[in-house]
């Protein structure tokens, strides 16, 4: 009989290189949203792939950067703990990108103990020579981690990395029930729906003083109803967020609701408002509220 295996893999990198587009990759549902804005991704999030004797659970966390806020501060508390509890980290590099941009962060991983694979993403963006000269100057900068060279977006190589993976588990009966995707709760994605779409619909400083509340989660046999409330910090953000005669916001409302329905495989009815919280952003207190607290 073979042995179970478990353990926590933690991908980290600068903000943009692909690590939600890979973590989704490896579960092979939406979890994380992905956009070409940083910051997209603020909190933890757990996607578990379960097989018959192995269970990988695969954490994507915020780009790292030099916070600026408190939002900011706690989205660099979950990074640092992506450190502490890995079994397999994995960091994710770009084509072209030179070093983290944190230094205290790169020296935790050049030093780490556990072992680092390190993946060159959107290798479809590169040519041979230019290739081979990034793998060369990783293997320099991080001599403790294999190099793998991949596209997540396109597929590439992402099995080969996950067979890895596998190999490096250790020994131990599963963390969580066999048929659980993810730590977070349902509320939790359709937050990150409506926001993945702000972000897609909005310029400017615009989603990065939003955050998005479900209030009302009611599921029964065809429909699922919801409500949720798109807080911004001011009075001007909230006129644009509703737009003329509330088309932004309806456009907003249509792509979540298309996305929420596929992704929980039934009908969705969604009902979106907009609230002025001034300064959620810098209170601890409502930062907490909204999740974003390691304690
Ligand atoms: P994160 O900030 O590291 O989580 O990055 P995301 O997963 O959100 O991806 C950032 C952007 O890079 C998105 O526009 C993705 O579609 C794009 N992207 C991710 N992986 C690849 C890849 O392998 N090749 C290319 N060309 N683009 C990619
Ligand atoms: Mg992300």
């Amino acid at each position: 009989m073979t042995k179970h295996k478990a353990g926590f893999v933690n991908i980290i990198g600068n903000p943009n290189v692909g690590k939600s587009t890979l973590m989704n990759a490896f579960v092979g549902e939406k979890l994380s949203i992905i956009t070409s804005k940083a910051q997209t991704t603020r909190h933890r999030i757990f996607g578990i792939v379960n097989g018959d004797d192995f269970q990988m659970i695969i954490s994507d966390t915020p780009g790292v950067i030099k916070p600026a806020y408190e939002l900011q501060k706690s989205m660099m508390d979950f990074v640092r703990s992506a450190f502490d509890d890995a079994d397999v980290l994995l960091y994710m590099v770009e084509i072209g990108e030179k070093a983290l941009k944190d230094e205290d962060f790169f020296k935790k991983l050049t030093g780490s103990k556990v072992p680092v694979l390190l993946l060159i993403n959107k290798i479809d963006k590169a040519d041979q020579e230019q290739l081979e000269t990034q793998v060369a100057y990783w293997r320099e900068q991080v001599p403790n981690a294999e190099v793998y060279p991949i596209s997540a977006l396109e597929n590439f190589s992402v099995e080969q990395v996950f067979n890895r993976i596998l190999e490096l588990l250790p020994e131990s009966p599963p963390f969580y029930p066999k048929d659980q995707l993810t730590d977070k709760p349902e509320r939790f994605f359709v937050n990150e729906t409506i926001r993945e779409k702000i972000l897609l619909n909005y310029k400017k400083e615009i989603p990065y003083a939003v955050e998005v509340e479900t209030e009302e989660f009611l599921e029964d046999e065809k429909i699922i109803r919801m409500r949720s409330v798109i807080m911004v910090e001011r009075d001007t953000q909230k006129g644009i967020i509703i737009g003329h005669k509330g088309a932004a916001l309806k456009k907003v409302g249509v792509q979540a609701r298309e996305d929420l329905e596929k992704f929980f495989g039934k009908q969705v009815h969604l009902e979106l408002y907009v609230k002025v919280n001034k300064n959620w952003r810098s209170d601890q207190r409502q930062l907490r509220r909204f999740g974003y607290d390691q304690k």
